[in-house]
């Protein structure tokens, strides 16, 4: 039986179950085919990768600082270099954007390497029978948990495990704002000197070019374009099915690149159902000392790599 069975390997699901890990018999499942959750890295070609979900860090709080900074020094880290053009001007502050040297998904790599991670392993529910956890997942397989660690966003968190949640808690109202990311590839463009580009438009707001991040060399030109969250909340629940909404988001930056449309050798859209909770919540993070049942997730703090590692940080002082 396991000690803990922490639910997504996501920021917040690998810095708790490290921290766990040290004293206790842990295991991660997660519904995906990789690590990362929505910091996660899409692999194109060989080496030749996007980052769809998280484009950098910023880190604000000391503790966050701090471990960055280790991240650094470990070489696992670095700074985002080049030109980034902001069309907003909302902010003239120019912070330094931290990514991973391989991928965004490092702190996940980074904290989850010695743990038994299952992938393609997505919770069904979950049954408390006085004695310890039974885990279902949609293979069938049960797993037994002394304890829970849930990590996915608010909506499926109280689908799967609303009952055994304090009311005060499962009735809190989040609000979790959707994204669509398109990662786009093309062929011998004229390689564009810019590394992102913050635009001020009601449908595409940024662009970041995926070479600039000098992972690798290719005569492609990679791209990753989000949506702003306004465009996304009307075409989430369609653009699978209507290829007019990607179209929409790749004609914006054609327009604005100059990029050829039939250059394009590689398309992919994907749609964050649940990506950012602007304005948190009372709790930094959950845990019921009598069920075992606890969440860590950004958006128990905000909206970022930041919140959800302090929040798995929180967790585990309640637990220890
Ligand atoms: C498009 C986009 C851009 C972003 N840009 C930035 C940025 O530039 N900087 C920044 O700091 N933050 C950014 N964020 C926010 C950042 O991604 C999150 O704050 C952070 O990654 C959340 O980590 P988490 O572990 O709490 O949640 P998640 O990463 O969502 O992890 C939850 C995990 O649970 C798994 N899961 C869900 N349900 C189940 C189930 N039933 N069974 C098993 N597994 C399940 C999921 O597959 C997932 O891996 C961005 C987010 C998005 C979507």
């Amino acid at each position: 039986m396991l000690d803990f069975c922490i639910i997504g390997s996501g920021v917040s699901g690998s810095t708790i179950a490290h921290i766990l890990s040290k004293k206790y018999k842990v295991e991660i499942f997660d519904k995906a085919r990789g690590l990362g959750g929505r910091a996660s890295n899409k692999r194109f070609i060989k080496k030749q990768s996007f980052d769809h979900g998280v484009q950098y860090i910023s880190p604000r709080s000391k503790e966050f600082k701090k471990f960055i900074q280790f991240l650094l020094k470990k070489k696992e880290l670095k700074i985002w270099e080049g030109n980034h053009l902001d069309f907003t001007f909302e902010k003239k502050e120019s912070k330094k954007k931290f990514i991973g040297t391989k991928g965004n998904n490092v702190i996940s790599k980074y904290y989850a390497k010695n743990i038994k991670k299952n992938f393609q392993s997505s919770v069904k529910s979950i049954f408390f029978n006085n004695y310890f956890w039974e885990v279902k997942l949609d293979n069938k397989k049960v797993i037994k948990a002394k304890s829970v660690i849930f990590t996915c966003p608010f909506p499926q968190l109280k689908k799967i495990a609303g009952k055994y949640l304090k009311k005060k808690f499962s009735k809190l109202k989040i609000n979790m704002e959707p994204n669509i990311t398109t990662m786009i590839a093309f062929k011998s463009q004229k390689e564009i000197p810019v590394s992102s580009i913050k635009f001020n438009d009601d449908i595409l707001t940024w662009a970041a070019n995926e070479n600039s991040k000098k992972r690798f060399n290719s005569s492609n030109s990679l791209w990753t374009l989000q949506s702003s969250v306004k465009w996304a909340k009307k075409f989430i629940n369609i653009y699978k099915k209507n290829k007019k909404v990607e179209n929409t988001l790749i004609s914006k930056f054609l327009n604005f690149s100059g990029y050829k449309k039939n250059k394009i050798i590689f398309k992919k859209t994907h749609g964050w159902k649940y990506s950012y909770n602007f304005h948190g919540s009372p709790y930094k993070s959950y845990w019921d000392k009598k069920l075992r049942i606890g969440v860590c997730a950004d958006w128990l703090i905000g909206s970022k790599v930041e919140s959800a590692w302090l929040s798995a940080n929180n967790l585990a002082k309640k637990i220890k």
